[in-house]
């Protein structure tokens, strides 16, 4: 079961800045352990990061936040990127939506994409429904996502569970999976 790695949505404007969420403190401890447990195993880690236009649709809903070029569009410093990971830019809320993460995936011959990051019920949702549409399974790590708040969150699991068939699991108990491999 080759496996990718997605880091939705890690930027500062989602953590810090304009889009704030407190709640991403919880998950950046176990993503920053689950990133490094995947890069040992030479699972792909693929950061997929809203990097927005001015013209783009969400402006009317969020406000600008993660824009093309700014420091709100930058990874966080605690998840930054190694040498060898993937960096996609992405306009809405799907990783897929006219990205090139399809594609990157076809060609790492991957067969199952590892959802982490912001917000369950959001992108992770959405990332989650065009994994499904494209014949990927997916797995969502509960402690490595999270929303606004706990309702929000659950129910992004739930959805994303019902919907698209993933396995919802614990960090530990996937890292615990890929060291018995
Ligand atoms: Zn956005």
């Amino acid at each position: 079961m080759p496996e990718a790695i997605l880091v939705i949505d890690m930027a500062k404007d989602f953590v810090y800045g304009k889009l704030k969420c407190d709640r991403a403190q919880r998950i950046i401890p176990n993503m920053k352990k689950l990133l490094e447990s995947a890069r040992e195993k030479s699972k792909p880690v693929i950061y997929v990061t809203d990097t927005h236009l001015p013209v783009d649709r969400e402006m009317a809903l969020w406000g600008e936040h993660s824009m093309k070029g700014e420091e709100g569009a930058q990874v966080i410093d605690e998840l930054k990127p190694d040498k060898k990971d993937y960096l996609i830019e992405k306009r809405t809320y799907s990783a897929f939506y006219e990205t090139g993460l399809d594609p990157l995936l076809r060609d790492l011959k991957v067969d199952t994409v590892v959802i982490t990051g912001l917000h369950t019920n959001i992108c992770d949702r959405h990332t989650a429904a065009d994994a499904f549409f494209r014949g990927y399974k997916i797995i969502v790590p509960e402690d490595c996502v999270d929303a606004f708040t706990e309702k929000d969150h659950l129910e992004g699991l739930d959805y994303i569970k019902r919907i698209y068939g993933a396995e919802i699991i614990n960090s530990k108990e996937l890292m615990k999976r890929w060291k018995s491999k």
